[in-house]
């Protein structure tokens, strides 16, 4: 189905990714952790991309985050202002997440994190029982999307755990370093096998968490994946 939105707000996450929010179009409803394709320009200048909603259902807008690439897209979803149209159709996606599990892990990196975000927000605004661990990669520290917001909600729950690595760490950088491996699962969520994993990122990203996961005897009815395919 297609919609119209309207957009409320930009909101610039890091240095190279921003949200943009819409108001939630009447009669579009989607689970955590789903995508849409929204639509830029118009004619034969229109472009149509895969972006996962980052805002939870809970919530009273529409949030998509995007990792700015200096490209078409990119540019024209800054270029928006409060008051701008955009089309999307949706939702679509397999990659959600509502309560069906009592523990998860997610795997992420970098801009991967939008889909676990509406995950993360959805299962504490409705006060689920679930048990979440989240182990997030990035190249710096200023590169963690919504490390504030992520803070402050494991700060009131204390079944949400949030671990970022970080692989080209500053100077002031007291957290764990390197690429996500099997030592780090096992060290940061040590009943991994007990968990159901979430893994989401771009195309070699994905492929590297399966890899690791396979090397730690998950089987693969244990494991949802969402693929950001167009990074490649
Ligand atoms: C299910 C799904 C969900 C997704 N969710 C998100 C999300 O939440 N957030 C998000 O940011 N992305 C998401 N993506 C990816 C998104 O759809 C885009 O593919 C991606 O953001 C790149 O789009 P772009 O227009 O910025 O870059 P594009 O212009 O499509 O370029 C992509 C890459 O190709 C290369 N490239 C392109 N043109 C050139 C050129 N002329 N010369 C050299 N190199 C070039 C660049 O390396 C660039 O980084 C998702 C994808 C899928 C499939």
């Amino acid at each position: 189905m297609v919609f119209e939105a309207e957009v409320r707000e930009s909101i610039q996450r890091t240095g190279d990714v921003i949200s943009i929010r819409f108001t939630k179009p009447a009669g579009f409803d989607y689970r955590p952790g789903q995508f849409i394709f929204i639509s830029v320009g118009s004619g034969d200048h229109e472009i149509t991309k895969h972006l996962s909603i980052s805002s939870s259902p809970t919530e009273g807008f529409l949030e998509v985050t995007k990792r700015l690439t200096g490209h078409p897209f990119s540019n024209a979803l800054i270029s928006l202002k409060e008051g701008d149209k955009l089309r999307f159709k949706g939702p679509f996606g397999k990659f959600t997440f509502q309560g069906e599990h009592e523990k998860i892990a997610m795997l992420s990196g970098g801009i991967g994190i939008t889909p676990l975000r509406s995950v993360i927000k959805y299962v504490d605004d409705k006060m689920l029982d679930t048990d979440m661990i989240l182990l997030y990669s990035n190249r710096h520290e200023n590169d963690i999307a919504f490390k504030k917001e992520f803070e402050e909600l494991m700060a009131k729950n204390l079944k949400l755990r949030i671990i970022n690595t970080v692989t080209m760490p500053g100077p002031s950088w007291s957290g764990i370093t390197g690429r996500i491996n099997t030592d780090m699962i096992k060290k940061h969520i040590p009943d991994y096998s007990d968990r159901v994993f979430y893994i989401s990122g771009p195309t070699k990203m994905v492929d590297s968490m399966l890899t690791l996961l396979t090397e730690i005897s998950i089987p693969i009815n244990q494991i949802k994946k969402e693929i950001f395919t167009g990074y490649d």
